[in-house]
């Protein structure tokens, strides 16, 4: 009978006690302290990790500037938003695609076949070596080729007749 009362303080307000003494302990500042610490850490990774990324691929000043607000202001929300709807490529994707579609096109409109045959040829083949047919003629001053549509020799400034111009200059 007389240990009841103690049973019953044992039981209801010890735990209640313990409870609050921890909320009220420095244990739990520090807890508190370190979750806040926690969440500013986590939000400033979120902006830094938008903030980089949208450099890779944003080339706009502006919008780069408010995507890195984004992520600065919303935080884990905002890198989130980011994600969607961020570019899908990178810049240096982008540019490396561009250039080697430059460099395609340039190759193609470089590559120079015979206009009879369709054998590749290069821009000094006098004659085609599949066919045989005269591609170029010979400039009469500097013995270079020539395409006969010319009338000048780029080379040596010396006049071109088309066509017989290697002949010509040998019969002289
Ligand atoms: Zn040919
Ligand atoms: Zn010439």
């Amino acid at each position: 009978m007389l240990d009841w009362p103690l049973v019953a303080q044992t039981t209801n307000d010890d735990p209640l006690q313990t409870v609050t003494d921890f909320f009220g302990s420095a244990t739990w500042d520090f807890i508190v302290l370190l979750f806040y610490f926690l969440v500013i850490v986590v939000w400033l990774a979120c902006a830094y990790w938008v903030f980089k990324d949208a450099r890779r691929r944003i080339d706009d000043k502006i919008v780069l500037a408010v995507a890195a607000l984004t992520g600065l202001v919303f935080g884990p929300l905002g890198a989130l938003v980011y994600t969607i709807v961020r570019p899908p490529e990178y810049l240096d994707d982008v540019r490396e695609r561009e250039l080697e579609m430059r460099m395609m096109e340039q190759r193609l409109a470089s590559e120079e076949r015979c206009p009879f045959c369709r054998t590749p040829t290069r821009e000094d083949y006098l004659v085609c070596p599949t066919c045989g047919r005269r591609l170029r003629t010979v400039c009469p001053s500097c013995r270079r080729p020539v395409d006969p549509q010319w009338r000048v020799c780029p080379y040596c400034e010396a006049e071109v007749h088309s066509g017989a111009g290697e002949f010509e200059n040998a019969y002289r």
